[in-house]
């Protein structure tokens, strides 16, 4: 025992020291996989958007081939690509039109007296004297171009409110088409004459004329020197590309085309807008000194990050500047991070943003820190590596000699168990190996026995000694003795093998058992009462079972012989058949020797004698029991014992009855 503690006290500091050891291999090998991780999954985003950008260069140049436009699969974690050669932005090419947009805003407003009118316009019953009045003013010669077009418009909304379309449209392609007055066309108005003419065609369902109408305004737009209003602009492409892309009539390989010119349009809209608000930062960092080995340099100011990819990732005068989609790529670089820290889940690590918010891991209470480092190029994020609690250590060393323990202590129960059961059956197995040789010899004894009398008196016989005739009947009554008492004899042996077999051997039909009872004990009667045995019979007719007579036969005969011979006299040997409930009962009981209850069990063994000397001195195989017990469970009968040495047994055989 005292061995076993201080064994077991080593081993617990053993365990310590191992748990301490492994956790600082596990923090290493954690620091050095997130790190892996997000360096491999940050070139992925890297490649990928160099991927993007050429594909985005190689799309049709011009945007009207609109219909060799295939679809473009965005960057995860990317919002917007920027592709420049030799300083130029090529990709999105409409954003050239940004750098003289500034100059050409207009910044016309409404007279005072142009709102009244409009305020007008809104109360329907003013309408003819409204458009009387707008349509004086527009051959105003005086009047400003400002102040004409406002006129015109005016008289297309009335026209418009009316229904009368074709009024609305003849104004219209007047003011559109004038290049006088098309210099006024710009910023807040361009894009609300176009959507109006537009939605004019559709509501008079001219639907080739309007997706016509849609491309004149969009190769109007890619021929304007300069950008005006990016949201107006986008607003009316959207609405126009949504409605035509709801035309039923439209064939399916248009439709594809609208469908590709439209994702194509509006992100470069969205880019330009991108490039429009951060003109600075983009400037910055194309122009920006500091150069990187791996060819990123990353910029942020505000919310907006941006990073530069060139030279060697990009070859020769290539840059692409790629704005960074936050939210999205901190989620796809975490998730990878995520499944690192699955792996190596207890050291205990933080990994926070440059806002110092927590985005993996978590911060213990009360824990020190035994490293802290910055993850990656971008985002800057750091990693924190903390010491593991002494007593989370304990515990697990704890938890992890339970285990030790109880696994030896399984092992152990195990082996001694299967030991245990080996003996058992390496003991039964020489018993019955003994027994077997046992009754071979005995058997062999009890066949020469009688074989060895037989042979005597038949030769005293034929060499003619005896001549009396008396001599001769007795001599010739004891070979017959002898010679049946070998019969029985191999007839047990019979039997005892026709049992081993098996019930395949049986003729299963429903029977009487007392006849077969009756039977027996005729045969047996007279053995009994020559030994001074009295007997007692109540056998009861018709009791009736299924079964096999020779074996339910020699059940009984064994039984009844059993009690004969184990009973010395004066005693007396009780047979009972009868009837009681289901069952069909049988039974013998003696006042012979009894049988000690230690070896009541054996009995019923093959070749199982009791070894005292009652028993040796009377013959037998031991087969008698086995065979009884071999046809009970065949016939899923039940055999009781009842005995007490020196008083008597009760054998008692329960069947289902059958009626
Ligand atoms: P055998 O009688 O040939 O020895 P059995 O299998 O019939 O073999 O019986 C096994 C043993 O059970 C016998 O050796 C005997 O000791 C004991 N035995 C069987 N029947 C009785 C009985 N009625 N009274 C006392 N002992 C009995």
């Amino acid at each position: 025992m005292a061995i076993l503690s201080y064994l077991s006290f080593r081993n617990i500091q053993n365990e310590n020291y191992l748990i301490q050891k492994n956790f600082d291999e596990n923090r290493v090998s954690l620091q050095k996989d997130l790190e892996n991780a997000l360096e491999k999954e940050q070139s992925k985003i890297f490649q990928e958007t160099k991927a993007a950008s050429l594909f985005l260069y190689e799309l049709p140049k011009s945007l009207l081939e609109f219909g060799n436009a295939a679809s473009f699969k965005d960057v995860k974690g990317i919002e917007a690509i920027y592709l420049y050669n030799n300083g130029n932005l090529v990709y999105p090419d409409i954003s050239s039109k940004l750098l003289s947009h500034a100059d050409h805003f207009s910044d016309a407003k409404p007279t005072l007296a142009e709102s009244a009118l409009y305020q007008s316009e809104q109360d329907e019953s003013k309408w003819q004297e409204l458009e009387f009045s707008r349509e004086l003013l527009a051959r105003n010669p005086l009047l400003s171009t400002n102040d004409l077009v406002q006129n015109v418009l005016g008289l297309i909304r009335i026209a418009y409110k009316k229904k009368d379309y074709n009024e609305a449209l003849r104004l219209l392609k007047i003011l559109e088409s004038k290049p006088k007055l098309q210099g006024y066309l710009h910023a807040d108005l361009t894009r609300p004459i176009n959507l109006l003419h537009f939605d004019i065609l559709v509501k008079m369902k001219k639907h080739q004329e309007a997706e016509d109408y849609c491309l004149f305004v969009l190769n109007q737009f890619l021929q304007e020197k300069s950008i005006e209003d990016i949201p107006s602009t986008r607003f009316f492409f959207e609405t126009a590309f949504t409605q035509i892309l709801s035309f039923e009539n439209l064939k399916q390989e248009k439709r594809e085309a609208f469908w590709n010119l439209r994702g194509n349009f509006n992100r470069q809209l969205a880019y330009t807008e991108i490039l429009m608000k951060n003109q600075e930062l983009f400037q910055r960092t194309l122009y920006s000194e500091s150069q990187s080995k791996t060819g990123i340099l990353f910029k942020s100011e505000g919310d907006v990050t941006l990073f530069r990819m060139s030279y060697p990732m990009l070859p020769g005068n290539q840059v692409v500047i790629a704005k960074v989609d936050e939210s999205a790529y901190r989620d796809r670089i975490l998730d990878k991070l995520k499944n690192i820290a699955q792996r190596w889940n207890n050291v205990p690590f933080s990994i926070t943003d440059a806002k110092d918010s927590l985005l993996l891991g978590s911060v213990p209470d009360s824990a020190t820190i035994l490293n802290q480092t910055s993850l990656g190029v971008a985002p800057s994020w750091q990693l924190t590596l903390y010491e593991k609690d002494i007593g989370e250590i304990q515990k697990e060393s704890r938890h992890r000699m339970f285990l030790m323990y109880g696994l030896l202590f399984f092992s152990l129960i195990t082996v001694i168990f299967g030991s245990f059961f080996m003996l058992r059956f390496f003991i039964q197995e020489h018993k019955l190996l003994a027994m077997k040789a046992n009754f071979l010899s005995s058997v062999s004894h009890e066949l020469k026995t009688p074989l060895t009398s037989i042979k005597m008196f038949a030769e005293m016989m034929a060499r003619g000694r005896v001549m009396k005739v008396e001599k001769v009947q007795e001599y010739s009554g004891l070979i017959n003795k002898e010679a049946s008492r070998l019969e029985n004899l191999i007839g047990a042996i019979l039997n005892y093998t026709r049992m081993e077999h098996g019930t395949g051997a049986f003729k299963w039909e429903k029977l009487d058992f007392s006849i077969c009872v009756k039977k027996v004990f005729e045969a047996v009667e007279d053995i009994g009462v020559e030994k001074g045995l009295s007997f007692k019979t109540q056998i009861a007719p018709n009791v009736y079972v299924m079964g096999d007579y020779t074996a339910l036969y020699s059940l009984a005969q064994n039984l009844i012989e059993n009690a004969i011979k184990y009973t010395n006299a004066p005693g007396d040997i009780e047979i009972k058949v009868y009837n009681e409930d289901d069952r069909a009962v049988f039974s013998v009981i003696d006042t012979g020797v009894g049988i000690p209850s230690s070896e009541q069990k054996n009995i019923f063994n093959d070749f199982y004698r009791v070894g005292d000397e009652m028993t040796r001195s009377t013959k037998g195989s031991g087969l008698g029991l086995a065979i009884v017990k071999r046809v009970a469970e065949t016939h899923k009968a039940t055999i009781s014992l009842v005995s007490k040495p020196g008083k008597g047994s009760n054998f008692t055989v329960r069947f289902r009855k059958v009626d």
